[in-house]
Protein backbone atom coordinates (compact mmCIF):
# COMPACT_ATOMS: atom_id res chain seq x y z
CA UNK A 1 0.00 0.00 0.00
CA UNK A 2 1.83 3.06 -0.86
CA UNK A 3 -0.60 5.24 1.14
CA UNK A 4 -1.63 7.06 -1.92
CA UNK A 5 -5.17 5.46 -1.75
CA UNK A 6 -7.91 8.38 -0.63
CA UNK A 7 -11.11 7.30 1.13
CA UNK A 8 -14.24 9.16 0.43
CA UNK A 9 -18.49 8.77 0.51
CA UNK A 10 -17.66 5.96 -2.15
CA UNK A 11 -15.41 4.25 -4.27
CA UNK A 12 -11.92 4.01 -3.74
CA UNK A 13 -9.82 6.52 -5.87
CA UNK A 14 -6.75 5.22 -6.61
CA UNK A 15 -3.85 7.16 -8.55
CA UNK A 16 -4.36 6.33 -11.96
CA UNK A 17 -7.94 5.41 -11.17
CA UNK A 18 -11.11 7.63 -12.00
CA UNK A 19 -14.05 7.74 -9.79
CA UNK A 20 -16.67 6.75 -12.66
CA UNK A 21 -20.14 7.73 -11.83
CA UNK A 22 -21.10 3.81 -12.46
CA UNK A 23 -19.16 3.14 -9.93
CA UNK A 24 -20.33 5.29 -7.65
CA UNK A 25 -24.18 4.45 -8.41
CA UNK A 26 -22.79 0.92 -8.06
CA UNK A 27 -21.30 2.09 -4.42
CA UNK A 28 -24.69 3.21 -3.33
CA UNK A 29 -26.94 0.29 -4.52
CA UNK A 30 -24.47 -1.47 -2.30
CA UNK A 31 -25.07 0.66 0.66
CA UNK A 32 -28.98 1.07 0.36
CA UNK A 33 -29.37 -2.73 -0.97
CA UNK A 34 -27.36 -4.10 1.98
CA UNK A 35 -25.41 -6.91 1.79
CA UNK A 36 -25.91 -10.15 -0.42
CA UNK A 37 -27.58 -9.22 -4.10
CA UNK A 38 -26.06 -10.22 -7.55
CA UNK A 39 -24.95 -8.09 -10.01
CA UNK A 40 -28.78 -8.62 -11.69
CA UNK A 41 -30.21 -7.33 -8.35
CA UNK A 42 -27.91 -4.09 -8.44
CA UNK A 43 -28.67 -3.24 -11.82
CA UNK A 44 -32.58 -3.37 -11.46
CA UNK A 45 -31.88 -1.29 -8.29
CA UNK A 46 -30.25 1.51 -10.43
CA UNK A 47 -32.36 1.67 -13.12
CA UNK A 48 -35.62 1.92 -11.28
CA UNK A 49 -33.60 4.42 -8.73
CA UNK A 50 -32.31 6.78 -10.98
CA UNK A 51 -34.12 5.94 -14.36
CA UNK A 52 -30.74 5.28 -16.18
CA UNK A 53 -30.21 2.56 -18.80
CA UNK A 54 -26.72 1.46 -17.76
CA UNK A 55 -25.75 -1.71 -19.33
CA UNK A 56 -24.90 -4.96 -17.76
CA UNK A 57 -21.26 -4.93 -18.69
CA UNK A 58 -20.78 -1.88 -16.70
CA UNK A 59 -22.16 -2.96 -13.59
CA UNK A 60 -20.21 -5.97 -13.90
CA UNK A 61 -17.12 -3.87 -15.11
CA UNK A 62 -17.78 -1.76 -11.93
CA UNK A 63 -17.96 -4.54 -9.50
CA UNK A 64 -15.17 -6.30 -10.43
CA UNK A 65 -13.24 -2.93 -10.16
CA UNK A 66 -14.66 -2.46 -6.60
CA UNK A 67 -13.25 -6.04 -5.93
CA UNK A 68 -10.07 -5.60 -6.74
CA UNK A 69 -9.68 -2.08 -5.01
CA UNK A 70 -11.57 -4.00 -2.13
CA UNK A 71 -14.45 -1.76 -1.70
CA UNK A 72 -16.39 -4.73 -2.06
CA UNK A 73 -16.91 -8.63 -1.94
CA UNK A 74 -18.27 -11.61 -3.07
CA UNK A 75 -19.42 -14.52 -1.84
CA UNK A 76 -21.31 -17.50 -3.67
CA UNK A 77 -24.26 -18.41 -1.23
CA UNK A 78 -26.41 -20.53 -3.50
CA UNK A 79 -27.01 -20.78 -7.58
CA UNK A 80 -27.90 -17.59 -8.23
CA UNK A 81 -24.01 -16.36 -8.87
CA UNK A 82 -21.91 -13.84 -7.54
CA UNK A 83 -23.47 -12.18 -4.53
CA UNK A 84 -21.83 -8.88 -3.54
CA UNK A 85 -21.72 -6.31 -0.26
CA UNK A 86 -19.65 -3.53 0.48
CA UNK A 87 -16.26 -5.22 2.24
CA UNK A 88 -16.02 -4.86 6.37
CA UNK A 89 -14.16 -6.53 8.65
CA UNK A 90 -13.45 -10.52 7.39
CA UNK A 91 -16.35 -12.37 8.31
CA UNK A 92 -18.07 -15.96 7.28
CA UNK A 93 -21.43 -16.62 6.13
CA UNK A 94 -24.25 -19.06 7.70
CA UNK A 95 -27.28 -19.85 5.67
CA UNK A 96 -30.17 -21.04 7.28
CA UNK A 97 -31.58 -24.27 4.89
CA UNK A 98 -34.93 -23.27 6.74
CA UNK A 99 -35.75 -19.93 6.16
CA UNK A 100 -33.01 -18.93 4.04
CA UNK A 101 -31.69 -16.41 5.78
CA UNK A 102 -27.73 -15.45 5.79
CA UNK A 103 -26.04 -14.76 8.85
CA UNK A 104 -22.65 -13.01 9.11
CA UNK A 105 -20.26 -15.38 11.28
CA UNK A 106 -17.42 -13.22 13.15
CA UNK A 107 -14.18 -13.99 11.60
CA UNK A 108 -12.99 -15.88 14.97
CA UNK A 109 -14.65 -18.92 13.34
CA UNK A 110 -12.07 -18.38 10.53
CA UNK A 111 -9.18 -17.46 12.69
CA UNK A 112 -9.65 -20.57 14.21
CA UNK A 113 -10.24 -22.76 11.18
CA UNK A 114 -6.96 -21.13 9.60
CA UNK A 115 -4.43 -22.63 12.71
CA UNK A 116 -6.50 -26.10 12.43
CA UNK A 117 -4.85 -25.79 8.80
CA UNK A 118 -1.87 -24.90 9.56
CA UNK A 119 -0.84 -27.67 12.55
CA UNK A 120 -3.18 -30.11 10.46
CA UNK A 121 -1.98 -29.76 7.20
CA UNK A 122 0.81 -27.41 7.32
CA UNK A 123 -1.05 -24.95 5.26
CA UNK A 124 -1.16 -21.26 5.79
CA UNK A 125 -4.48 -19.64 4.68
CA UNK A 126 -4.45 -16.15 3.17
CA UNK A 127 -8.29 -15.64 2.60
CA UNK A 128 -10.89 -17.95 2.66
CA UNK A 129 -14.60 -17.63 2.14
CA UNK A 130 -16.45 -19.86 4.12
CA UNK A 131 -19.93 -20.88 4.02
CA UNK A 132 -22.13 -22.76 6.96
CA UNK A 133 -25.60 -24.42 5.85
CA UNK A 134 -27.79 -25.34 9.17
CA UNK A 135 -30.70 -23.98 11.06
CA UNK A 136 -31.30 -20.96 12.83
CA UNK A 137 -32.85 -20.56 16.18
CA UNK A 138 -36.50 -19.84 14.52
CA UNK A 139 -35.87 -22.97 12.35
CA UNK A 140 -34.52 -25.22 14.79
CA UNK A 141 -37.10 -24.94 16.87
CA UNK A 142 -39.40 -26.40 14.55
CA UNK A 143 -37.18 -28.88 13.72
CA UNK A 144 -35.17 -30.00 17.21
CA UNK A 145 -33.84 -33.49 16.18
CA UNK A 146 -31.70 -31.52 13.85
CA UNK A 147 -27.46 -32.38 13.88
CA UNK A 148 -24.69 -31.41 12.10
CA UNK A 149 -23.17 -33.53 9.51
CA UNK A 150 -26.91 -35.13 9.57
CA UNK A 151 -28.95 -34.14 6.40
CA UNK A 152 -31.82 -31.76 7.57
CA UNK A 153 -34.67 -31.05 5.04
CA UNK A 154 -37.50 -29.00 6.03
CA UNK A 155 -40.23 -28.80 3.79
ZN1 LIG B 1 -22.01 -11.21 3.76
ZN1 LIG C 1 -34.13 -20.30 9.66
Amino acid sequence: MSGAVERHEGPTVGPGMRRTRQRQLVWEALQELGPHHTADDILEHIRGRYDVGLPKSTVYRALDTMLETGDATACRLDDAGLRYELAEAPHAHAICTGCNRVFHIDDLALRVAAQGLVGMYDFLPLRADLTVRGLCATCRAAAPAARFGGEHSPS
